[in-house]
């Protein structure tokens, strides 16, 4: 079609002038529509409006200079090729107005159809329609034409000129209903003849003018709305919520009108090349015949499966599959298309690369490198950690209706039915007797561990992402809904309330870890394929599994190709072994606090709150041979690899007994008359032990250097075990690891104490112990060059690191406004979900590059719950970290992710 002979910018592509890799300035509907039709596929002629068009029209409010002269040649352009004009009274030629922006936001924007139908060219368009099909000017012809015209004033109305849509609805129930019918089709064209003047009035009443009758003035009206309903509020929504930048704008598509209504010779359709749910191949689609697409959208008729139309036309069928193949070849992957068939002639609308399963993702990927049309690195981009963590839950097979009764935040992904209990010990009580539970609680504390290792999964009706309870559930993979706030909980009464109804303990409760939905009564749960090959007991060589097949070949390849090595975070000798098995390569991070909850909890209250220094001894004495144990049985799951053993940081808040409990108990039994001096003197250490802040008070390094004795019991505990696995013929790799550093003289002061000791206890067992810190707080990552002098390595912990660079409690903020900032854009995702590049991603850069700087060689690893999440993955990656740590149920996305790193990053990065 014409060349733009203007100088102005270029606003409007020919379809003929577009290609597919212009999707960012065409959309991805024009784009392809363009790449269609230079394949020479059967596209009605068209041209593509830009999104810079649309850019510049709403940051302005009208349409940029040049773009009117621009649309009025091309539109010429169209005339001349189709022999018609736009909304001739003989002969007229329509043009549908069409959304489509770089990412597909289905349904979110609008669509005019029919524009170039006004009172005359309806006359013509219904002779015209009755001569091209060998008819007389045939009722069948008026009644299409006639429709087509209401369907025009309707479709303008509601997205032009915001007339309400349910007035056009009325009346055509209206209609409907005097003739005695409940389908459209009934109605023939004297009804719609009334119709479209019952149109017009509400048009009328609605806009204070009447129906324009001008093609151009129409078309031009169109388009606007199009360029506005990018900021139409749904659209908002949906980009917010699928994290689509807000200032892409749409592209706006004018295509000629095809039309399936024309009679049972016509019709419309979608299809998908291969299976998007599962993958395999084949042809999925559906048909109907003598219709338009929006009546397959409004689910109108019943649709028939594509392979019927083998049946009805199927020189139309032989043909859409011999573009199915081509699409496929061409676009190497799964296409999904809209058509329509005028008369016996095909003709394609729409294609793109469709959307799938997160199984199918992985299947296809793995076929299309069999059919040698794509690569293992290109297989690899074209999967992800989302794709994989999901694959990773099991699921509820939620086929029946079920309605959630609560939502809340969807805090550790999975499917968990259960008994509901809201204490700890009877989790325990009846998961010992076989029974799946579910624990409820307002929130959880550490003292909750026990229960949440017996419970199926967590509940709780507050607390986000980043609260104990969901933080501890990731780690375990467990199902975690926290945040539930219409839920009640009373645990002293064993019940909660929601919705209106009672649950008690023992009644059974549904949770959805990934959409935060709570169901009443028990939906059952499927186990997950993909976790059964990680754990070993699925061999992807013997079974007939092409998920788990394509799972382990992607993997694999991954692997190959990574740089950053994989360990897990991990405290106990079961959770070592697991993430051994899907594929950790070492311990980054074994927090040590967790071993000193449940019994031993005694030891510790009595360590931090003596006074006289024989008590103290006496604790450490009594901890030190139960942490040796602790450590033996971990270096044994994790015989030859490293394992970095963080020494304790806790805040204090949760080893001592709550302050108001205390205290109200003091005083009930001084009421009483007891005898309360031991009670007192607690009372009076938790007193002064008390702190306002206990994130930000006496914890890690600053715990260590005020309780004696503490950190010398466990790096004592450390060594002995590491030198007892070398004797019984293991190989132990420790790194002591010390909290909360700010200062290098913090860290010196602890290494020579530990040094000393380590001299001692390894004496010619050849063990190596290395000793690190980790960066966790800004004043470390800013000082690094003087921390790396006396650091081996650095491990960054990213949530304190978050939490102390933005400010933010990390166990109130997420509840208490995320919600407003994510809805402001303020951020696109928490940042103690995916690392904040610029902020604190910058104090990792820095660090890293100032402890490399001071001390080359120096070993960098991050153990924050950002080593688990997919973009940060690549973050780290790029930061030129050696190692990510992350829970056990992540290690299979760290590993995936890691492997795309190289790939996306344009490496062939082996190791
Ligand atoms: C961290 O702060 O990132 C970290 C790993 O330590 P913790 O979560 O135990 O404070
Ligand atoms: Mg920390």
């Amino acid at each position: 079609m014409a060349a733009q002979e203007t100088v102005d910018h270029k606003y409007v592509y020919d379809f003929s002038e577009g290609n597919k890799d212009l999707k960012e300035l065409l959309g991805g509907k024009g784009a392809n529509l363009a790449e269609m039709s230079n394949l020479g596929l059967p596209v009605p002629p068209g041209f593509t409006i830009t999104t810079e068009a649309c850019q510049a029209y709403l940051a302005t409010g009208r349409e940029p200079d040049g773009l009117a002269g621009q649309i009025e040649s091309h539109l010429e352009a169209l005339e001349r090729a189709m022999g018609k004009r736009l909304g001739d009274p003989q002969d007229p030629l329509l043009v549908s107005v069409r959304s489509g922006a770089k990412f597909s936001m289905p349904g979110m924007m609008e669509t005019v159809l029919n524009v170039g139908l006004n009172d005359q060219s309806v006359e013509g368009l219904a002779r015209q329609a009755g001569g091209l099909a060998g008819q007389a000017a045939s009722g069948g012809a008026d009644r299409f034409a006639w429709d087509s015209y209401r369907r025009l004033i309707q479709m303008f109305g509601k997205t032009v000129c915001e007339v309400p849509g349910e007035e056009f609805e009325h009346a055509l129930d209206e209609a409907k209903h005097a003739k005695g019918t409940h389908n459209d089709l009934d109605l023939d064209a004297d009804d719609l003849r009334g119709l479209v003047d019952a149109y017009k009035k509400i048009f009328l009443e609605h806009t204070g003018r009447e129906f324009p009758q001008q093609p151009r003035e129409q078309l031009d009206l169109a388009i606007r709305a199009v360029f506005e309903s990018w900021n139409a509020e749904r659209a908002v929504l949906y980009r917010r919520q699928e994290r689509i930048p807000a200032d892409l704008g749409t592209a706006v598509n004018v295509v000629t009108m095809v039309f399936g209504n024309l009679g049972p010779d016509s019709g419309t359709g979608v299809a998908f090349t291969r299976d998007p749910g599962s993958g395999a191949q084949g042809i999925y689609g559906d048909y109907l015949a003598n219709a338009q697409g929006e009546d397959v959208v409004a689910g109108i008729r019943n649709t028939v499966p594509l392979q019927e139309l083998e049946q009805l036309d199927k020189s139309s069928y032989d043909e859409l599959l011999g573009i199915m193949a081509r699409l496929e070849e061409h676009y190497k992957d799964l296409c999904d298309i809209e058509f329509t068939i005028e008369r016996g002639k095909l003709w394609m609308l729409q294609t793109r690369v469709g959307k799938r399963t997160a199984a199918a993702a992985f299947v296809i990927a793995g076929q299309l490198v069999d059919e040698g049309l794509i690569d293992l690195d290109e297989a690899l981009h074209r999967v992800n950690g989302a794709q994989l963590a999901q694959l990773m839950f099991p699921r509820f097979q939620l086929d029946h209706e079920f309605q959630p009764v609560a939502k809340g935040i969807g805090a550790s992904p999975g499917a968990a039915s259960g008994t509901v209990v809201f204490t700890s010990a009877r989790a325990v009580e009846l998961a010992a007797e076989g029974k799946s539970v579910i624990l409820v609680r307002r929130e959880t504390n550490p003292d909750d561990l026990n229960g949440m290792i017996a419970a199926q999964g967590i509940l709780t009706s507050r607390g986000g992402k980043t609260s104990h309870a969901a933080v501890v559930a990731r780690g375990m993979g467990k199902t975690c809904v926290s945040g539930a706030d219409e839920i009640e909980v009373n645990v002293p009464a064993k019940r909660f309330t929601v919705a209106g109804q009672t649950v008690n303990e023992g009644d059974v409760v549904s949770i959805d870890g990934t959409t935060g939905k709570v169901y009443l009564g028990e939906v059952p749960v499927m186990p997950s394929e993909v976790v059964q090959y990680f754990e070993g007991s699925l061999d992807p060589e013997h079974i007939d599994n092409a998920l788990v097949r394509a799972v382990h070949r992607i993997m694999t390849h991954a692997d190959g190709k990574r740089r950053l090595a994989v360990r897990t975070n991990a405290d106990t000798g079961a959770d070592a072994a697991r993430a051994r098995r899907f594929g950790a390569e070492g311990i980054g991070l074994c927090r040590t606090e967790h071993m000193f909850l449940g019994d031993r909890r005694e030891l510790v209250e009595r360590l931090i709150l003596a006074r006289a220094p024989g008590e103290r001894e006496a604790a450490l004495a009594a901890l030190l041979p139960l942490q040796r144990a602790d450590f033996e049985e971990i270096f044994r799951e994790m015989d030859g690899l490293p394992v970095t053993v963080r020494l304790i940081d806790p805040p204090l808040h949760e080893f001592l007994p709550p302050l108001e409990q205390l205290a109200v108990n003091v005083a009930v039994a001084q009421e009483r008359g007891e005898d309360v001096a031991k009670e007192e003197a607690l009372l009076a250490a938790v007193r002064r032990m008390h702190e306002e802040n206990p994130m930000l008070g006496l914890r890690g390094v600053r715990l260590g250097l005020v309780i004696p004795g503490l950190f010398a019991m466990q790096v004592r505990a450390i060594a002995e075990a590491a030198v007892s696995c070398a004797r019984n013929g293991g190989v132990a790799k420790p790194e002591i690891m010390v909290p909360l550093v700010g200062a290098v003289q913090e860290l010196e002061t602890v290494r020579a104490e530990a040094e000393k000791i380590i001299a001692e206890v390894v004496g010619d067992s050849g063990v190596e112990v290395l000793i690190g810190t980790m960066i966790e707080v800004p004043r470390a990552a800013l000082t690094a060059g003087q921390i790396a002098e006396a650091a081996e390595f650095f491990s960054f912990g990213t949530n304190d690191l978050t939490q102390m660079g933005w400010g933010f409690s990390r166990d109130d903020v997420e509840g208490a406004f995320f919600w407003r900032y994510l809805e402001l854009g303020i951020f696109g995702i928490s940042p103690f979900e995916s690392i904040d590049r610029d902020g604190v991603g910058r104090l990792v850069r820095i660090a890293a590059e100032e402890g490399r700087a001071a001390r080359p060689g120096l070993k960098l690893g991050i153990c924050g719950e950002h080593g688990g999440d997919p973009d940060s993955v690549h973050f780290f990656h790029e930061v030129g970290l050696d190692y990510v740590s992350c829970s056990p149920f992540r290690v299979p996305v760290a590993r995936l992710e890691a492997g795309r790193a190289v790939v996306e990053s344009g490496g062939s990065d082996s190791r």
